[in-house]
C-alpha cells in the first residue's frame, strides 16, 4: 500500500475528485480526513471508507474561513495523531463566472476566496502540522485553464486558479529543505458536477469537447490516481510541478476530427 500510516486531509472530499480521492487513499492505507461544506455529501464518502474497512473521519469546514481551516487542520492530528498528506482541492465554479466585462464582483471576490484563498489559508495552517510531522506532501488543485485561455469564459475561476499555480510553485521553493514537498494538480475538463452544471447544454459541452484531442471528458478517478502520485513517496523528488492530466487539451493546436 502507498499511504501506509500516513494521515490524509482532503477538502471537497464529498464530490468529484476530493470523493475518489478520499476512497483510493484510504485504499492505499491512509487515514482520511474528509473536509467539506455540504456535510451529507462528505459524511457519505466517510460511512464508504470505514464500512469498506479504511479509516476517515468527516469535519465540517468552509476553506475560504481561518478560523475553519485551523480547526481541520486540528482535528486531523487530534483524530489520527498527525498530517502528512494535505489536498487542497475543494473549489467552485460560479454560473455567473463571465468575461470582465459581465462578471460581476460578487462572483469574483466569492470565486477567489474559495479557490485561492481557500488554498492559501490550507497551507497556512497544515505547514506548521506537516513540519510537526517531519514533513509531507502538499497538493493544489489548480486547472488547465490556469495554462490556457479560452474563448467561453470564465474570468475569476481562471485567475483564481493561475493564482493557485504560482502560489504552489514559491511555497514549494520555500518549504523544500524542510522536507515538505508542494504540487499543483492541473485536470482537464472532467465530467464531475462541477463543470458538467457549467457546461448545462449539449451544444456548450460539445464547444469544450472538441478542444480534447482524446474526445471525452475525464473522469474524477483519473485525476484521483495522479494525486495518490503526488501524495505518496512515489513522487519523493517532484515539487514545484504542475501536473496536468487533461486528455492532451494543452498540448493541442489542432484536434483530430
Ligand atoms: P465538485 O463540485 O464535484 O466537488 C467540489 C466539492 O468541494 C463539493 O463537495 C463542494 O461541496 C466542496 N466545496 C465547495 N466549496 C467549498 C468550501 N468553501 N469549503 C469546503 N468545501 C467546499 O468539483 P470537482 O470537479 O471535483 O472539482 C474539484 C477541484 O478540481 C476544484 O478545485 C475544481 O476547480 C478543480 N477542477 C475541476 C475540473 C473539472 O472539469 N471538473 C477541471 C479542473 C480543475
Amino acid at each position: 500500500m502507498r499511504l501506509e500510516n500516513k494521515v490524509a486531509l482532503i477538502t471537497g472530499g464529498g464530490s468529484g475528485i476530493g470523493r475518489e480521492a478520499s476512497l483510493l487513499f484510504a485504499r492505499e492505507g491512509a487515514a482520511v480526513v474528509v473536509v467539506d461544506v455540504t456535510d451529507d455529501a462528505g459524511r457519505k464518502t466517510v460511512d464508504e471508507i470505514t464500512s469498506a474497512g479504511g479509516r476517515a473521519s468527516y469535519v465540517h469546514a468552509d476553506v475560504s474561513s481561518a478560523k475553519d481551516s485551523e480547526a481541520m487542520v486540528a482535528h486531523a492530528e487530534r483524530e489520527f495523531g498527525a498530517l502528512h498528506v494535505l489536498f487542497n482541492n475543494a473549489g467552485i465554479m460560479h454560473s455567473s463566472d463571465d468575461d470582465a466585462v459581465s462578471t460581476s464582483e460578487e462572483t469574483w471576490e466569492l470565486t477567489m476566496r474559495i479557490n485561492a484563498r481557500g488554498v492559501f489559508l490550507g497551507c497556512k495552517y497544515g505547514i506548521p502540522a506537516l513540519r510537526r510531522a517531519g514533513g509531507g506532501s502538499i497538493i493544489n488543485t489548480a486547472s488547465f485553464v490556469a495554462k490556457l485561455g479560452a474563448a467561453t469564459p470564465q474570468v475569476a475561476y481562471t485567475a483564481s486558479k493561475g493564482a493557485v499555480l504560482s502560489m504552489t510553485r514559491e511555497l514549494a521553493v520555500i518549504h523544500a529543505r524542510e522536507n515538505i514537498r508542494v504540487n499543483a494538480l492541473c485536470p482537464g475538463p472532467l465530467r464531475t458536477p462541477l463543470l458538467m452544471a457549467f457546461l448545462d447544454t449539449d451544444a456548450k459541452r460539445n464547444r469544450r469537447l472538441v478542444h480534447i484531442p482524446m474526445g471525452r471528458f475525464g473522469e474524477a478517478s483519473e485525476i484521483a490516481k495522479a494525486a495518490l502520485f503526488l501524495a505518496s513517496d512515489d513522487s519523493s523528488f517532484v515539487t514545484g510541478a504542475e501536473l496536468l492530466v487533461d486528455g492532451g487539451i494543452t498540448a493541442a493546436y489542432v484536434t483530430p476530427e
